[in-house]
């Protein structure tokens, strides 16, 4: 029996992995912001994630590829980035720099079912900011965010926007919703009967439809939001609509991690079914304290799918001309090498066989491979220092000397 690649994961190729390179780029946008790329390990100690995300988490509770290392650590494959981040933060003991800003890119572990849009390894791109608790971050994060994706041609979703409140108001306003969804919790599945009790905030988040009915008229934070949170929140609002950014505020959206407080937000397709959040993010000012010990610093995030982005994305258009050359002859090959490497000093993609072949195959293999032009050096062209350049589109062919190549491609 062949090997194949382990449920739940995949090989990135072809277009999908042009639209990744297509992300990486425009994360440019977050260099603009004056974040910095941050690069974490892959696996961390099984403590950072259960103290980072929580135990009553989906991740923390189910979804974590945890093992044993040979020297007998915990070790767990990251199913997220901004607990290494933060940890990273304070172990580098940044805090003494300031606010920092970064952003990350890379694949995290999630032991889930396998679906459309749903992997157990997955990629995400994603920027936090820790150190400042303005509302004003908040907003920017939002914008740059949007920015970001709308970069990408992504443009049919729609913001989410809500606020959890304070660790303070918050846990008033759980005692109401528990209250409120006891009434039903015969109606409710396993893990929202199991949520009511651990955390009565996270059965918001359950997916279940025939539980979702039951969230219609659920009490929402708005009556026990005290005055620090609101003055937040509202200021989130007021400058995001001054940017432009298209939201809606969304009471009943609680978010997967039991980290955030004040604003949480996720941006929303529709194109995407039940996979539809393509980010999420929100403020987390209590998490560098839990992960740093003692150093409290207030922070901001959001995370990115990348293959959820991907799937919207549209069909990637080649920029840059790709042009085969084509040769026979051992002077032919030699000419080819040189005007290979000319043409990608001038910035062309170029393809070129490694064996001497007919021009019919030379053509065929070019014409799979999607190129726009071919250079032909047969032995003829050779000895008269030119070149024959075929258009793949019109077919026509002209002869070009051999010294004005380069120059022919700029201006054809
Ligand atoms: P979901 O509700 O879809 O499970 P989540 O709340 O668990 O999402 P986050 O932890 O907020 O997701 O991660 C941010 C983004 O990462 C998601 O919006 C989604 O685009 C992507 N993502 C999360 N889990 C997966 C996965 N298993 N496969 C692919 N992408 C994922
Ligand atoms: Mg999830």
């Amino acid at each position: 029996m062949s090997i194949k690649a382990p449920r739940g994961t995949k090989d990135i190729f072809g277009e999908i992995s042009e639209k990744f390179q297509e992300i990486i780029k425009m994360s440019e946008i977050f260099k603009q912001f004056n974040f910095e790329q941050i690069i974490t390990p892959i696996f961390e100690s099984t403590d950072l994630f259960i103290r980072g995300i929580g135990e009553t988490t989906d991740i923390v509770e189910k979804e974590m590829y945890t093992f044993e290392d040979k020297g007998g650590r915990s070790i767990t494959l990251r199913p997220e980035g901004t607990a290494s981040v933060v940890r990273a933060y304070g172990e580098h003991k940044m805090y003494q720099e300031g606010s920092k800003k970064f952003f990350y890119f890379g694949p995290m572990f999630r032991y889930e079912r396998p679906q459309a849009g749903r992997y157990r390894e997955f990629y995400q791109i994603g920027a936090e900011v820790i150190g400042e608790c303005s509302y004003l971050v908040d907003a920017e994060v939002i914008f740059m965010a949007d920015k970001f994706v709308k970069k990408l041609k992504i443009n049919n979703y729609s913001i989410e926007l809500n606020t959890l409140g304070c660790k303070v108001c918050r846990a008033e306003y759980q005692v109401a919703l528990k209250a409120y969804l006891t009434q039903f919790r015969e109606h409710l599945c396993d893990d929202c009967k199991r949520r009511l009790e651990t955390n009565p905030l996270r059965v918001l988040d359950c997916k279940v439809e025939s539980c979702r009915e039951y969230f219609n008229d659920v009490p929402t934070l708005e009556q026990y939001i005290d005055d620090e949170c609101k003055v937040h929140f509202e200021g989130v609002k007021q400058i995001i609509t001054t940017l432009g950014v298209v939201f809606h505020v969304n009471s009943k959206l609680v978010r997967g991690l039991d980290y955030y407080n004040r604003t949480v937000f996720e941006f929303v397709s529709q194109d995407l079914g039940a996979q539809g959040t393509i980010l999420g993010g929100g403020r987390y000012n209590n998490l560098v304290g839990e992960i740093c010990g003692g150093i409290d610093q207030p922070a901001i995030g959001f995370a990115a799918g990348m293959e959820r982005m991907a799937m919207l994305m549209p069909k990637m258009e080649a920029k840059t001309r790709k042009i085969a050359i084509c040769w026979q002859g051992e002077m032919g090959s030699i000419c080819a090498l040189k005007a290979r490497l000319e043409l990608i000093e001038a910035g062309y993609i170029t393809e070129m066989s490694y064996e001497s072949k007919s021009f019919k195959a030379q053509f065929k293999k070019a014409n799979k491979d999607g190129v726009d032009f071919a250079v032909i050096l047969g032995e003829d062209e050779v000895l008269r220092n030119i070149a024959k350049v075929k258009n793949f589109s019109s077919q026509q062919e002209v002869e070009v000397a051999m010294s004005n190549l380069v120059e022919y491609f700029k201006e054809a």
